[in-house]
């Protein structure tokens, strides 16, 4: 069975390039039936923040990329850790080094001088029939990784293809710090393995850290989970993703009023295709994805298609939960919705052309506010000509049947009685009822709005 992880490091806010990470492996496990897991790798205690936990848990609930089984945090993982670094010495497939960070340093000096790639070199490594040095007073040991001298690592990567390093490119890795806590990538290690990760798909910046990790899992006779190594997502300008770009914290695009099912069909198609494909559920995709169609090249983050992904959402959502978003916006730009129309109504008409619900909301206030016609707009528009036509139109208000199917022919009768365009009317007639020029349909417009709240306006600028 296949069991899938997020490790995020809480550093920060959830990354988009974090949350396809995300979406791949949740997606995956979703495949199979499987187990997607959160963990939370908050071993660096300088960055780590409670915060940035909750930043992850939002943006992934957000997501609704729900988590099988965790959050589990590292840091309540220290004595499985510790635990697991006493097997290891006692297994002797790790070792008390100590060697000074001085040391070590002239050590590195030395082999960059030589032109040799920096490594330790060996002096509290056991070996057979090896008499170790004394052990220096005092000093606290490190533990290394007795990381094979020869042979080679080598993995088949599901995005990269095969890899091999040589065991000689890779150092004796320190496990434990000499106050006994475990380094990275070996937690990351004991977690996988603890956590029996079957496919660790995870970002490209942790490819080096691979061979290390498998040499460790064998080491502990752990089986070795498949890896795929995601390239990284870049802005349109080709340069690595970031603020520049416009926002990259996941928690940014509910603010902007973004749709979450926008956000993950967007997300999946960044380093992922099937075929032309282009708009599907995350059901859809869940039944699609599959790890032989991951892109070896970097996927490009590109906003404007976003917010085309946006639009095509808003206008499937329901309207009434459209306006459930929309309305706190409104109300922060003092939206009165007394006596106004249905919210859920006038986003069934305006949700058309919006690539977000922010949009959305801003282009809904004109049911909500008292308009104010510009003056000038509206001497313009409202000519002497204009006003007669417009008391008869005010007139057949009266006892026209209130709707748009109805109102629609009663306007072109005015129209034709009075020899005007439908501009001529339009114009006028949105400036008084709405205060602008530009709205949807004009009838569509003033259905909502209902017949007293058009009749009322109209009275101001009848004689
Ligand atoms: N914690 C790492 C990160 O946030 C991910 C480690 C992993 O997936 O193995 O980049």
């Amino acid at each position: 069975t296949v069991r899938t992880r997020f490790a995020p490091s809480p550093t920060g806010y959830l990354h988009v390039g974090g949350a396809r990470t995300a979406l791949f492996s949740w997606a995956y496990a979703r495949h199979f039936g499987g187990t997607f897991i959160l963990r939370i790798e908050d071993t660096d205690l300088d960055r780590s923040t409670p915060a940035a936990v909750q930043a992850i848990i939002d943006g992934m609930q957000w997501l609704g990329m729900h988590h099988d089984e965790g959050p589990f945090y590292q840091m309540q993982r220290t004595d499985r850790y510790r635990e697991v670094i006493g097997q290891m010495l006692a297994a002797g497939t790790a070792y008390h080094c100590y060697s000074s960070p001085a040391e070590v340093e002239v050590m590195r000096e030395q082999q960059r001088a030589a032109g040799e790639k920096p490594r330790y070199d060996g002096t509290w490594r056991p070996a057979p029939g090896k008499v170790l040095p004394p052990i220096p007073e005092g000093r606290k040991p490190v533990v290394r990784f007795k990381n094979p001298l020869d042979g080679e690592v080598s993995w088949d990567d599901v995005v990269k293809g095969t890899i091999t390093i040589a065991n000689r490119e890779l150092d004796d890795l320190v496990i434990a710090r000499p106050d006994g806590t475990p380094t990275y990538n070996f937690c990351v290690v004991v977690d996988d393995w603890d956590m029996r990760i079957t496919h660790v798909i995870r970002g490209d910046d942790h490819v080096n850290n691979t061979p290390r990790q498998i040499n460790i899992l064998q080491a502990l006779g752990a089986p070795l989970p498949l890896y795929g190594h995601l390239p990284m997502i870049l802005g349109t300008d080709g340069e690595k993703l970031s603020k520049r770009h416009g926002a990259v914290s996941v928690m940014d695009y509910p603010a902007q009023g973004y749709l979450p099912e926008a956000m993950l069909n967007y997300l999946a198609r960044l380093g992922w295709g099937h075929g032309d494909d282009e708009l599907f559920s995350m059901e859809q995709f869940c039944a699609w994805f599959d790890l032989g169609h991951l892109s070896k090249s970097p996927a490009q983050f590109n906003p404007e298609k976003l917010a085309w992904v946006n639009n095509h959402y808003i206008k499937q959502a329901d309207n009434n939960r459209l306006a459930a978003l929309a309305r706190p916006l409104m109300e922060k730009e003092g939206a009165q919705f007394d006596g106004a129309p249905d919210l859920a109504a006038v986003i069934g008409l305006m949700k058309e052309r919006a690539n977000t619900v922010n949009e959305l909301a801003a282009a809904a206030m004109l049911f909500y506010r008292q308009p104010a016609p510009d003056a000038t707009l509206l001497a313009q528009h409202l000519t002497d000509a204009i006003k007669p036509a417009l008391a008869d139109y005010a007139e057949r208000c009266q006892s026209v049947e209130w709707k748009k199917d109805a109102l629609t022919p009663m306007l072109k009768e005015v129209l034709a009685a009075h020899q005007l365009k439908m501009p001529q009317m339009a114009m006028p007639l949105r400036l008084i009822i709405t205060g602008q020029l530009q709205t949807p349909s004009i009838d569509a417009v003033l259905e909502l709005f209902g017949r007293d709240t058009v009749l009322a306006r109209l009275a101001k600028y009848l004689g």
